[in-house]
């Protein structure tokens, strides 16, 4: 493992982008590493199932994993470093030192998923110090994990800039995600009720709607009008501070939801008041 920091600390004239990931790639994680590639001299994807990110009832062990094509994938898209450890290299044995960051990981997907941003913000902290990248690239899809991260890497004075991408969307509008191989095809297009959601709140928005329940109880009904999703939270936050919004003013509000498609948990956002991220309408 310390032989990826010493490789790449020789190259330490020129910019280092770092791209984490947990694999199983898609086209999402390819806009980022498309981003770092732009941005920096030397670019490094990790593929790391981090088990510290998912619950005891999780898919931790069901999460696909596919190195190979993965590793086929990165080459295609000129990576110069591929950092794929195994969960001893980064948690050996004995191993007591976590990393949270207070209150923005309860909210959320923190409160569905206790614990799941302890994991995140250690091993992204694991992570930034072994590769030393001058940029981290992060998605929108998970929001609260690059709002989580940046706060992150205020507090603990990481010499990292994040640099967050919009979301990836399939022509459905479906979020990439890897967790879209566990739908079906009846359930694949029943997930695209998600976005259809987003983008109705977002033409609400538009329209001058302002009441953060109204927005709201508009996705809840279309999400409630597909028989195979059931909604696990819809919600209107501050797009900074994740602090709950009840009327959207003039700052930018991320409305984000989780919703399960039969067994499958996804999730899905959109920044109302911003240019980015705009839902696909
Ligand atoms: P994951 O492998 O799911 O942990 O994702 C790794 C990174 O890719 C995270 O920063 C995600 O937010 C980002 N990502 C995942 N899906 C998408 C997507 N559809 N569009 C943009 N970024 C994404």
């Amino acid at each position: 493992m310390m032989s990826v920091a010493r490789r790449l600390r020789r190259e330490e004239n020129r910019t280092i982008g770092l791209v984490p990931t947990m694999g199983a790639l898609h086209e999402g994680h390819l806009s980022l590493i498309h981003e770092a590639r732009a941005l920096c001299d030397v670019v490094v994807v990790s593929v790391f199932v981090n088990p510290a990110q998912f619950g005891p009832n999780e898919d931790f062990a069901a999460y696909p994993r596919d190195l190979t094509r993965d590793s086929a994938l990165l080459a295609e898209y000129n990576v110069d470093y591929v950092f794929a450890p195994t969960s001893e290299e980064i948690y050996p044995a004995g191993f007591s030192t976590y990393v949270t960051v207070d209150g923005l990981s309860d909210k959320l997907e923190g409160a569905a998923r206790p614990g799941h941003f302890r994991g995140v913000s250690t091993v992204v902290s694991i992570l930034l110090h072994l590769v030393r990248p001058n940029f981290a690239f992060f998605g929108q899809k998970d929001a609260q994990q690059s709002i989580v991260i940046k706060q992150m890497v205020r507090d603990l004075a990481f010499d990292a800039e994040i640099v967050v991408s919009p979301i990836v969307r399939e022509e459905s509008g479906l979020a990439m995600s890897s967790r879209n191989v566990y739908l079906d095809d009846q359930e694949r297009r029943a997930a695209t009720v998600l976005n259809r959601a987003l983008a109705q709140a977002q033409s609400l928005y538009a329209e001058g709607e302002r009441s953060a329940p109204r927005l709201i109880e508009a996705v809840r009904s279309t999400i409630g009008s597909e028989s195979l999703a059931r909604i696990d939270y819809v919600s209107l936050n501050d797009a900074d501070t994740l602090e709950k919004t009840d009327k959207l003013g003039d700052g930018p509000a991320l409305l984000s939801l989780a919703v399960f498609i039969g067994k499958t948990r996804l999730i899905d956002n959109v920044v109302l008041g911003s240019q980015k991220n705009a839902a696909v309408a």
